[in-house]
Formats: structure tokens, sequence, C-alpha cells
């Protein structure tokens, strides 16, 4: 197989010797490799020595190595590219669902034990040049088929509900009859309570990225995953939703942030900042949307859009296409400021130039300024000077 004469191969297996470890390809790139797609990103497994077998291949290809002691991994980052780096582990579950406690190991049996999927969970054995395979991987790649271990897997780690969708739509595989039915199971005993939101936020924006990221929400929703968790599923129509935000562009957090709102997720410590904001906005948008689809003077439109942030206007732009000439010309229109501000009103009213106005009153009549300004009716200073006695004079 021609990833064994690649540069990177080349090096780290070099350095496996030098430092008398045994090394292995694993992973995802391995089973991409086998499905004869593309793999530049390498991720190896060692008998021991990670940090010193990252570190000496990190400086060969003039990269950089990120080291996780408490995992005993690391990821060596070059180029554009990188590779990730294990130390052959067991993995020990001391709760469902909690992170798993890890144990060195030096045969690659047991590695293989603790993965997700048979496709996941076969191995290249780079110094003897022998495929190990305990769990008929190769078979359910060629099969098509997404297939876990045991039995418990999804109990030991419900996270895998979400990677045996992501896997089974990025590639267009089977879930595994007996699989399904665990799969079933685990979500059914409410297993997915004992992850956290953090991981699951993490699978979500996994999905997200996915080219097939629609039919995986839609299997999401279909087997009641997303109800479990977040007591709401996900329509077609709030799918194809996502899809207008991704096909928009829009960042990542964007998309996410719509993603909750979809859900309805209303437990504001686990989100950041902008991401409650947005939700908050598209809510009270709800509310708007009609008087906004009404109003056409520029200053009705200022005052319906001017407590949104730009994030959110970027959303429901993207959403809904016949706002977007109202939103633009708001973004244009909304920073104008009048000439005359809170300093120089001061300085007109101590020179008799303007009666009757108090300074509580001046956050009043400069938002009336910008209004009118914005409306276009005020072209000078003389205009604004002629619009506030005016007003004070009205009130
Ligand atoms: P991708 O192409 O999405 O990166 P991948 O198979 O490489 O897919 P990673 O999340 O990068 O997936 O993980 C690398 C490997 O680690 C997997 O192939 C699998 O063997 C193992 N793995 C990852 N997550 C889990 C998990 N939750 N449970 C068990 N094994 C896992
Ligand atoms: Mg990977």
């Amino acid at each position: 197989m021609d990833f064994k004469s690649s540069p990177v191969i080349v090096k780290a297996v070099e350095i496996a010797k030098k430092l008398d470890l045994r090394i292995f390809l694993v992973g995802g790139p391995l089973r991409d490799i086998f499905l004869k797609k593309n793999v530049l990103d390498f991720d190896l497994a060692v008998s021991g020595k990670v940090k010193e077998f990252g570190e000496k291949l990190a400086q060969e290809l003039k990269g950089k190595f990120i080291y996780h002691p408490q995992f005993l991994t690391g990821k060596i980052v070059y180029d554009d590219q990188y590779v990730d780096i294990a130390q052959l582990r067991d993995e020990i579950y001391e709760r469902p669902g909690a992170l798993p406690k890890v144990k060195p190991i030096s045969d690659i049996e047991t590695d293989l034990k603790r993965r997700d999927f048979t496709i996941n969970a076969f191995a290249y054995d780079l110094l003897a040049n022998k495929i190990i395979d305990p769990f008929g991987g190769i078979k359910d790649l060629k099969e098509k088929k997404i297939r876990i271990l045991h039995e418990k897997s999804f109990f030991d780690d419900p996270t895998r509900i979400f990677r045996a969708i992501r896997f089974a739509e990025r590639f267009r595989f089977q879930i595994e009859k007996q699989t399904l039915i665990l799969l079933k199971k685990a979500i059914k005993e409410s297993c997915l309570k004992t992850i956290s939101y953090q991981r699951i936020f993490h699978e979500l924006n996994l999905i997200l990225k996915e080219k097939n990221f629609k039919e995986m929400l839609y299997q999401l929703s279909r087997l009641g995953v997303l109800k479990k968790i977040f007591n709401k599923s996900l329509s077609l129509k709030e799918i194809s939703q996502l899809a207008k935000l991704k096909k928009a562009k829009l960042a990542e957090e964007l998309i996410f942030a719509y993603l909750l709102f979809l859900l309805n997720f209303k437990e504001k410590s686990f989100l950041k900042k902008e991401t409650i904001k947005i939700i908050e906005d598209l809510n009270a948008f709800k509310k708007i949307k009609r008087k906004l689809l009404k109003a056409q003077r520029p200053s009705r439109i200022y005052l319906l859009l001017s407590p949104f942030s730009l994030n959110s206007l970027n959303i429901i732009t993207a959403l809904a296409p016949s706002l977007k000439k109202k939103i633009k010309n708001y973004q244009k229109s909304k920073d104008q400021k009048p000439f005359i501000n809170g300093n120089q009103l001061k300085e007109l009213i101590k020179k008799g130039m303007i009666k009757n106005l108090r300074e509580k009153d001046f956050y009043k009549i400069l938002l009336y300024l910008k209004l009118k300004k914005i409306d276009g009716k005020l072209k000078n200073k003389e205009d604004e000077l002629k619009a506030i006695i005016k007003w004070t004079q009205e009130h």
C-alpha cells in the first residue's frame, strides 16, 4: 500500500525502530485508506515513550508537538497537516458516560478492543507489515456496516450513538442489526442523560461540519436522540433552515446557535454570551417579524431592528430573503449620527438658543434627531436646531 512510502510514515518508522517501539497505523485514516479516500493526516499508535516519539517526529517534520500527558496522546501540526499520536492504552469507564481513565499497555489487541466500531478497530503493523483485524473491521467495511464491539458499548459511552449515526450517514453505511437494537435500547434507557452538554455539543458540532449533516440530524430526530436530550426534535423544515445557513456560509458558531434555538435550549450556564444573545434575539424576532414585513419608514425599521446583534441579523437575513433589503438598508443607515450631540446641546442651552430642555430629556431628543436623520429629514445643523426647538415646544 502506498501510504507506507509516504515521508511521514517512513520517518515515523525510523524513529520507532530507534526507540525500540512497535508502531501502528490506526483509526480513521487507516479506515479511509481502505475506502480509497485521499488521506493526508495520519493516526499513529506506539507501544511506549509517546512524548519522546512525538517530539522526535515533530522535529523531523519541522512541526510542533502538542502533548496531552493525561490522555497519553498528542498531535503534530506541520504545514497545514497533522499527525495524531497515541500510546497504546486501555480505557476504563468508572461511570457510564464519563470520560474514561487511561492505562498504558503494550499490546495492540487490547487497544483495539476499547474502540467504537469494527471499521475503526483494525490496525496496520508498520514494522511487521501486516493488518491486525480482530473484529472483522475490513469485512464490515466491504459490507458497509457499522457494528459495535461489545454489548455494553453504547452504555459505556453514549457519544457513540452520535458517532454511529455520523459514520453511517457519512459513508452511507447501515448500522448493523444487533447494533441498531442496542443503540435504540440505549436511547430508550436514557443513557444519553449520563453525558455532559459539553460532550453533546461537541458531537453536534462535528455533525454540523459534515456534508451529509441533514441526514444525520434527521436520524437523530427520528431515533429520538434529540427528544431525549432536549425534549424537542427537529422537523424537516427546521433541518432545511440549518442547511440554508450552511449554504450562506455563516460561521459555525452561528449555525450551532441556531440549532440550539431550534432545540429550545434554555440552560444559559452552558453557553457563551454571544450564543445566548443570538438565541434571545431569535426568540424576540418571532414577535416582530410581521411588523417588520409591514414596516416601510426607515426609522420604524430602525426601532424594530436595533435591539438585534449583527450575528442575529446575519442569521435572519440568510433565512428570510424577503427581508434582506430592509436589513441591508438598516445596517447602512443605523450608524448615522446627527450633527448635534450631547455636549453641543449643553452649549446651545447655555447660549439661550434652546429653551425648556432638561438634561434628562437629552436621550429622547438625540434619538428623535437620529430617527429623523435616518428618514432623511434633516440635512444640516440648522434643520436639527429647528427640529429641537419644535420638539421642546411640543413636549
Ligand atoms: P474522523 O474521520 O471523523 O476523524 P475517526 O475514526 O478518525 O473519524 P476520531 O474521532 O478522529 O474518529 O477518533 C480516532 C479513533 O479513536 C477512532 O477511529 C476510534 O477508533 C477511536 N475513538 C474515537 N472516539 C471514540 C469513542 N467515543 N469510543 C471508542 N473509540 C473511539
Ligand atoms: Mg480522526
